[in-house]
């Protein structure tokens, strides 16, 4: 199973997929979190990512695209995997395109949750009060939301072209939404 979670900063594209994964027994890989984790431990990747996670700016594609080919390849992802924050960018959806079809296999679905403008701001602001996250200003947040806006959200009708595309509702309780993805995908969670 390959799929793709896509959706603007602050929808919970993170909660859902740690269960969606878990579900397929395949990795969830985040690219904010490998940036996220390379920053803390100083690692060279960490010091090329952070001016721009800082800024609320996309890394450039050179350093995400390595980046993700390389935990692809790794024993975990062999039976698939669900990558939540990649691709954002053209140039990204171009990469793993050739990515998965070196492997033989196609991208299964692009699951797209959207959740009200309002309620993300909110949602982040409160994150920011618990993780302390250092793009989790306001300002940042708002940048965030404007390079998904320019970038990213184009990429939905391309995958929407290709007949991938499930959109799903991701305002209310986690487990809802949960429940929505599987519907989507037409799968019976186990308990
Ligand atoms: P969010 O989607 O809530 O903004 P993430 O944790 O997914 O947060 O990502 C945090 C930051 O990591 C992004 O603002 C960006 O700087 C960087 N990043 C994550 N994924 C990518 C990507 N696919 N391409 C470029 N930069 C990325």
């Amino acid at each position: 199973m390959r799929l793709i979670l896509m959706g603007p900063p602050g929808a919970g594209k993170g909660t859902q997929a740690r269960t969606v994964a878990e579900h397929f027994g395949i990795p969830a890989i985040s690219t904010g979190d490998i940036f996220r984790a390379n920053v803390s431990q100083g690692t060279p990747l960490g010091k090329k990512a952070e001016e721009y996670m800082d800024a609320g700016e996309y890394v450039p594609d050179e350093v995400t695209n390595l980046m993700v080919r390389a935990r692809i390849d790794e024993p975990d992802a062999e039976p698939g995997f669900l990558l939540d924050g990649y691709p954002r960018t053209l140039a990204q959806v171009e990469e793993l395109d050739g990515m998965i079809r070196h492997t033989g296999h196609e991208l299964d679905a692009a699951v797209v949750l959207t959740v009200d403008p309002d309620e993300i701001v909110e949602r982040l602001l409160r994150r920011a009060q618990v993780e302390g996250r250092a793009d989790d200003t306001e300002e940042v947040i708002r940048r965030r939301q404007e390079v998904y806006v320019e970038q990213t959200e184009p990429l939905i009708e391309f995958y929407r072209g290709r007949g991938l595309v499930h959109e799903i509702d991701g305002m209310g309780v986690v487990e809802e939404v949960t429940k929505r993805i599987f519907d989507a995908l037409d799968v019976v969670p186990q308990s």
